[in-house]
């Protein structure tokens, strides 16, 4: 049953047209990897799902029901859609504990530094929970983006790259991470190069190219499309193998 349903959404910038008519779904629990070049529109794709900085061009969004169109960035969080961005975007002087406490919606309770702390331990971040963001290792900074992310209790969560830069283990750990969070009932989809994790985590795939869908199903059946192998896996499996 889908949860989020992407129709026909479009994004240009000036003259490149981005996005040129995406639709998909993203199905109730499920983990859905999104792959496809570099500059297929994917980060985009995220990018105008939560409306940040803003929404599609044209198509529709809706989130178990709820058409996105009409709601601001932070309204859109708190209907249940929550991102990782590519790149490190915590906030570095704060400490990893602060993190979680300024993304943590009001209303939740009276200890707030129990519930963040709490949350923390989800991620095996709870004894950096004091240190400031900026000084702990990239992988747990990853975890903290994420964590953050999960203090809105986001119904489906999209990450952007989060095996990027990672080492071997450390891209298995995240694996395990995306599977624990997605027993809690939250959808995901990821964006990702690096193959083996996508592979692992994801039940369909969908294939990006020049801001079009490629293709889309199971994993198994997708990377043996020779348009995508043409499009993307050949150069990129070598490039990662
Ligand atoms: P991907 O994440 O798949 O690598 P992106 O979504 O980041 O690709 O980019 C898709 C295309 O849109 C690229 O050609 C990129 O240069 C362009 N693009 C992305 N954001 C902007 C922007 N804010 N202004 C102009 N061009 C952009
Ligand atoms: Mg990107």
């Amino acid at each position: 049953m889908s949860l989020l349903t992407v129709s026909n959404v479009t994004k240009s910038f000036g003259a490149l047209r981005a996005l040129r008519g995406v639709s998909f779904d993203v199905h109730r629990g499920e983990v859905l990897g999104l792959a496809g070049p570099n500059g297929s529109g994917k980060s985009t794709l995220f990018n105008v799902l939560t409306k940040i900085p803003v929404g599609p061009d044209s198509g529709r969004v809706v989130l178990d029901g709820v058409d996105l169109s009409g709601l601001r960035p932070h309204q859109i969080v708190r209907q249940g859609l929550a991102r990782i961005f590519q790149t490190e975007t915590d906030f570095g002087a704060l400490t990893v504990i602060q993190n979680v406490l300024v993304a943590l919606p009001r209303g939740i309770g009276r200890d707030v530094r129990l519930y963040a702390l709490n949350l923390l331990e989800d991620f095996g971040l709870a004894d950096q929970a004091d240190r400031p963001a900026s000084e702990i290792g990239v992988f747990d900074r990853k975890k903290l983006m994420i964590a953050t992310a999960m203090a809105c209790a986001p119904r489906v969560l999209l990450l952007d790259e989060p095996a990027a830069g990672l080492s071997k283990p450390e891209v298995g750990a995240m694996a395990k991470l995306i599977k624990q969070i997605n027993r809690q009932d939250v959808a995901i989809v990821v964006i990702e190069h690096v193959m083996p994790l996508l592979l692992d985590v994801s039940e369909r795939l969908v294939v990006l190219d020049f801001g079009e869908v490629l293709a889309e199903g199971l994993p198994g059946e997708v990377v043996r499309d020779p348009k995508v192998i043409e499009a993307y896996l050949g150069s990129e499996a070598q490039a990662h193998a």
